[in-house]
């Protein structure tokens, strides 16, 4: 039975769940068909790196959760973060950037765009001044966190927005920890959104994939500098994803009741020095985060222990049901230790003046019950 005998044996009837396209190329009729294809006429699919239909479905999706007009996929959120500058920047221009980015941001920042003729300034973007300053200089992209990897920090969003068009500069916004549960960057004036949807989006840690969405016109161009450059994702990874973003909202919203009830709980526990939750009153960020976050502060949080890094491998032994996975967004709680895993590679002294210690340990909180979480924070904690 071909594909077309498939659709006609289906009758009225038709799956459910969407069904996986893995198939690495398309067969067309004839010539005249292909160029239909190609000149727009038509819809269709030639060849899966330029386009699969796992990947349309799931980026209309992805373009509504966001608020999008359009929105792309990718092979990881660093394929998302490629392309976008990619197609945004040549050589001699400049890029402004965050000081506090997932570290293989700031590292491709720092150590593969010079090669390309490309130079980054980076900037504490909780000082509007000086990042207005740094504006001053033309720069074709201006590069920030919504909620900062690891210590959590909130970026300003709308004023940041109104920096970077008064110095005609476009604002891209990485919302990988917010998700766009808790805010819609688009909204707030950014020019583009990525999200590593390996994460929250995803949700299992079983796909590795990114996103890319935007209101502009330059859909196509980022297409093709995804597919030119080898971006594409899989249609596994897409497929896998549409059932994860059924559950995005509810997800966050459950790990992110969890996260406010263990900052609470947190500080009072032996050996915790410090905690990191945006929705807590000590939070730098605390009045911002609650303006422009909704439907809660996030599922990540961060503690200190006392003990340095021998304190962190006892927890770590101890609070087995805690696995110590460098990622984030699972259903279940993890942990990570960004000094020695996403972190790794920042400069000792920047991570020293960001509050990166030796005892920072970083929690994805899950989805389960409070106490279940809790009861295995105990025994992580009960001898550091
Ligand atoms: N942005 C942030 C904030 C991240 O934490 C990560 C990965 O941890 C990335 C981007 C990169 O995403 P991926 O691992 O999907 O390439």
């Amino acid at each position: 039975m071909n594909d077309s005998q498939l659709s006609s044996a289906l009758g009225s009837s038709e799956p459910l769940t969407p069904p996986l396209y893995t198939s690495a190329v398309y067969r067309l009729p004839d010539l005249d068909a292909l160029d239909r294809i190609l000149d727009g006429k038509e819809t269709g699919f030639i060849y899966a790196r330029d386009a699969h239909p796992n990947a349309r479905r799931l980026a209309a999706l992805l373009a509504e959760v966001e608020g999008a007009q359009w929105a792309l996929t990718t092979s990881s959120g660093m394929a998302a973060i490629s392309s976008l500058i990619l197609a945004n920047v040549e050589s001699g221009r400049r890029i402004v950037a965050s000081h506090r980015l997932y570290g293989r941001t700031t590292q491709l920042l720092q150590q593969e765009l010079p090669r390309l003729g490309v130079q980054t300034s980076f900037v504490d973007i909780s000082d509007l001044e000086e990042t207005k300053k740094a504006l001053q200089v033309p720069a074709a992209l201006l590069f920030v966190e919504t909620i900062s990897n690891p210590l959590l920090r909130v970026a300003d969003v709308p004023a940041l927005a109104r920096l970077a068009h008064e110095a005609d500069c476009q604002l891209v916004v990485d919302n990988t920890f917010a998700t766009p549960i808790l805010v819609r960057p688009l909204e707030w004036g950014a020019d583009y959104v990525m999200e590593s949807v390996t994460k929250m989006i995803g949700g299992h840690s079983d796909v590795t994939l990114g996103m890319v969405c935007g209101n502009n016109d330059k859909r196509a161009e980022l297409s093709q500098v995804s597919s030119m450059w080898g971006f594409s994702s899989s249609p596994l990874d897409c497929w896998l994803t549409e059932r994860g973003l059924e559950t995005l909202a509810l997800r966050m919203k459950a790990a992110s009741a969890n996260a406010a009830a263990l900052a609470e709980w947190l500080p009072n526990q032996t050996g915790v020095v410090r905690v990191v939750y945006p929705g807590c009153a000590d939070h730098p960020d605390h009045e911002l985060a609650a303006r422009i976050l909704s439907g809660g502060f996030g599922n990540m949080l961060c503690f200190d222990l006392a003990g340095g890094r021998e304190a962190v491998n006892r927890f770590m032994h101890q609070a087995a049901g805690i696995p110590f996975s460098p990622s984030l967004g699972h259903t279940t709680t993890t942990c990570s230790h960004p000094g020695t895993t996403s972190h790794r590679y920042v400069d000792p002294a920047e991570k020293q003046r960001q509050g990166i210690t030796d005892g920072l340990i970083r929690l994805s909180v899950g989805i389960e019950e409070l106490s279940k979480i809790q009861d295995e924070l105990e025994k992580g904690l009960s001898d550091v």
